[in-house]
């Protein structure tokens, strides 16, 4: 009987694009996913490190699944506990210390060693059960402890984990495919804990990027999401032996797909403003099945902040990326990353943010106040901000930034898009797609499914999501 597998995903779409990988690695040993928690065998907590108290919110996670194991163990069963992603891999020695029925920790570049890693833990639960025996024939003892057994895997390994996956999708991607094509950062933001998770940058090939999104788009995926920690810094090998930019990836995807896949849509993420390159700009205004929408973080309007964050860049910079990307792509709207209360941030230097964002004008933003990660410059730096001047600059740029993205989905009412259709709304006869600038579109008893594309009117805009009905006058349909 096949074994249930529960994974529960943190933070960023690598972590989504993890977790499915994680699965078609466990598939061959009998592991079939399950949404339901109760259900598990297994359970992995695909964990990440970039937001507040993170660690401590694993901890709590963890509580439950004590309880839980002990339940199934009391019934003469178990549940294997893995812990995965960045927490594993910055605090893989004290998971195992404070939370010692944890059975399995594993970082995020070392996850195709999975079934190596049960065996493991197979063979060293194994050898505790036979010296317990041994011990109890000698010395009856009470009751029988398995903690303290877990194994951990937090290498870098010289070997990608990419060349050690499975070619097959075992999980069937969605209507929207995510596809990890690079990982880790040489950035170092002073702020940033991904450097010391993921690791150095690397990207893939471009023949393995263009054979996975051939498998996504087989299996029923009708949007494409290039992903990476520094999606845009991608220079993989082509198959020309040269490095590939990923301007000439995405025209080489697009080449390959979009003749027989005409709705096929294509987007990137997460970008670094300095890897803006010509091609990849250029690419925004030459491909038009990649989506007008990007996310660009700046964290700052400020210069002597950028600095303070290493992020290699000015505000000026940023502004001359996107008057260029507007310059090929008029339409498309952008996204970014803020941080408020950077140690040292002065009133000047916030209002410098605040009129960087009244400058470009985005649809849509995450803004977080700043909080110290341990291990990074950063959280050693003298000039740190008090939390509430912090969370009071936060409040006045989180007013501005929903201004904007009110006004950005007011201009769509009236307007005609082709829409992605994704999910079920909360109520019935609901969908809820996606609009080509990532709105979300609820469309209520259209006869639509979900893989749909369709030609949607807006109706009415709020300032996160829009809603639609099916233009049926000219509207086109096709189905996933
Ligand atoms: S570019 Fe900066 S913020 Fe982004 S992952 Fe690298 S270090 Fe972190």
């Amino acid at each position: 009987m096949a074994k249930k597998l529960f994974i529960k995903t943190y933070g960023c779409q690598m972590n989504v694009y993890d977790s499915a990988r994680m699965a078609d690695v466990l598939a061959p040993l009998g592991y079939a996913k399950t949404e339901s928690p109760d259900d598990a065998d297994m359970v992995i907590l695909n964990t990440c490190h970039i937001r507040e108290k993170a660690a401590e919110k694993v901890f709590s996670e963890l509580g439950h699944w004590r309880l839980r194991k002990a339940a199934a163990r009391a019934a003469g069963g178990d549940v294997t506990i893995a812990v995965a992603g960045c927490v594993a891999q910055a605090e893989g020695e004290e998971i195992l210390a404070r939370a010692p029925f944890v059975d399995l920790v594993v970082g995020p570049q070392a996850y195709h060693r999975l079934p190596e890693l049960l065996a493991r833990m197979a063979r060293k639960q194994g050898a505790e059960r036979q010296q317990a025996k041994t011990a109890r024939k000698n010395q009856p003892m009470r009751g029988q402890s398995m903690q303290g057994l877990g194994v951990m895997d937090t290498d870098f390994p010289v070997e990608s984990k990419f060349d050690h996956l499975p070619d097959q999708v075992a999980t069937p991607p969605g209507p929207v495919g995510f596809l990890a094509i690079q990982e880790g950062c040489d950035k170092f933001c002073t702020f940033c804990v991904v450097p010391y998770t993921r690791g150095a940058e690397y990207s893939r090939p471009a023949e393995a990027v263009i054979a996975e999104a051939g498998r996504l788009i087989a299996a029923g995926a009708r949007e494409i999401a290039l992903l990476g920690q520094n999606v845009n810094a991608w220079h993989g090998d082509g198959p020309d032996g040269g490095a590939w930019s990923l301007g000439r990836l995405l025209h080489a995807l697009n080449d390959r797909f979009g003749a027989a896949h005409p709705g096929l849509r294509w987007r990137y993420m997460t970008s670094h403003p300095r890897e803006m390159d010509d091609d990849l700009i250029a690419a925004h205004g030459e491909i038009a099945a990649l989506m007008p929408f990007l996310h660009l973080p700046v964290q700052s309007g400020s210069d002597a902040i950028l600095r303070a964050m290493n992020r290699g860049h000015s505000a000026d910079d940023y502004r001359a990326v996107i008057a260029r990307l507007r310059a090929v792509r008029p339409d498309i709207a952008l996204s970014s990353d803020f941080i408020t209360g950077f140690p040292g941030e002065s009133d000047r230097d916030f209002e410098a943010t605040l009129q960087l964002v009244r400058d470009v004008g985005f649809a849509s933003a995450y803004s977080f106040r700043y909080s110290a990660r341990p291990g990074t410059p950063g959280s050693l730096m003298p000039n740190q901000v008090p939390e509430a001047v912090a969370a009071e600059r936060l409040q006045a740029l989180q007013a501005l930034l929903q201004d904007q993205s009110t006004a950005f989905n007011q201009t769509m009412v009236g307007r005609r898009m082709d829409v992605l259709f994704e999910r079920p709304g909360k109520h019935a006869g609901q969908l809820i797609g996606r609009s080509p600038w990532m709105q979300p579109v609820v469309v209520t008893d259209s006869g639509l499914a979900i893989g749909d594309v369709a030609t949607v009117t807006i109706t009415a805009a709020s300032a996160t999501s829009l809603t639609g009905q099916l233009a049926l006058a000219g509207g086109s349909r096709e189905a996933a």
